[in-house]
């Protein structure tokens, strides 16, 4: 049996009386990009905090490599090489780009891994490498979601988490960023990105599961979930 990258069996997560996990299966095979779709509200960024260790949850069990990592503090998480760029691209606005790439940097520490991390970073997005000197909050959005991205590989992750990086953006830095996320995956990364973009997310992945309302609605491999038009139209939006 292949060892999963991530395997998250019935995983339940509540805030208060709200349900916002219902049980929920989701597998990330190694060296792959499973995209997890759904509409707001329905679950999506929940997922990625439980992973993260950001949100304790209530039921079920999440193993990275075959390790139980369920409820294992987020600090620690980050450290098994599990890392997250976050929605809103919460970059450092008062930090230079190269001042937020060495924010990212802080649990590697082997100096030739930060250069090596470095150089691949500034390859995947050449635009960082001209504005390295420039404080992140005078970037354009597109360029601030690059940054995210970029300080999240700085950690050498080696289950990259994505959420939303089109989030905001005009369609055509959609399409310029995710066949950057494309590139990285090709080069070893696996991801699991969470969208509401289902269009363009389905390009790139490689499977696909759809969460409504807490619960995995439909799954299956995203060449064939692509072809559904009427499942693009009336689940996810056709944008
Ligand atoms: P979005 O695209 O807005 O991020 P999402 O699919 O990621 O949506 P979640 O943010 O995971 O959805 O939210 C799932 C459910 O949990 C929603 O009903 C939301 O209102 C609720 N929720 C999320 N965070 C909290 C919180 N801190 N306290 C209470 N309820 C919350």
């Amino acid at each position: 049996m292949v060892q999963m990258a991530l395997d998250i069996e019935n995983l339940e997560v509540s805030y208060g009386n709200i349900r916002a996990l219902k049980g929920i299966n989701i597998k990330v095979p190694p060296g792959s990009i499973v995209a997890l779709l759904g509409a707001n509200g329905a679950g999506k960024t929940t997922t990625l905090k439980a992973i993260s260790g950001i949100v304790a949850t209530r039921g079920g069990r999440i193993k990275l490599f075959n390790s139980d990592i369920t409820n294992t503090p987020a600090e620690k998480i980050t450290a098994l090489g599990v890392i997250q760029s976050p929605e809103g691209r919460q970059v450092f606005p008062d930090l230079t780009v190269e001042e937020n790439l060495r924010i990212g940097a802080f649990t590697v520490k082997s100096k030739a891994e930060i250069k090596r991390n470095h150089e691949r970073v500034y390859k995947y997005f050449p635009r960082l490498k001209e504005r390295e000197k420039q404080m992140a909050g005078t970037l354009s959005g597109g360029e601030q979601q690059m940054l995210a991205i970029a300080r999240a590989l700085m950690a050498s992750p080696k289950v990259l988490l994505l959420d939303e990086p089109s989030l905001g953006l005009a369609p055509l830095i959609v399409q310029n960023i995710f066949e950057i996320v494309k590139e990285i995956n090709k080069e070893g990364t696996t991801i699991l990105i969470v969208e509401q973009n289902a269009l363009q997310t389905l390009k790139i992945a490689d499977y696909a599961y759809v969460l409504e309302v807490g619960e995995i609605n439909m799954e299956g491999k995203a060449s064939e979930l692509i072809q559904d038009k009427r499942l693009i139209e009336a689940y996810l939006g056709g944008h």
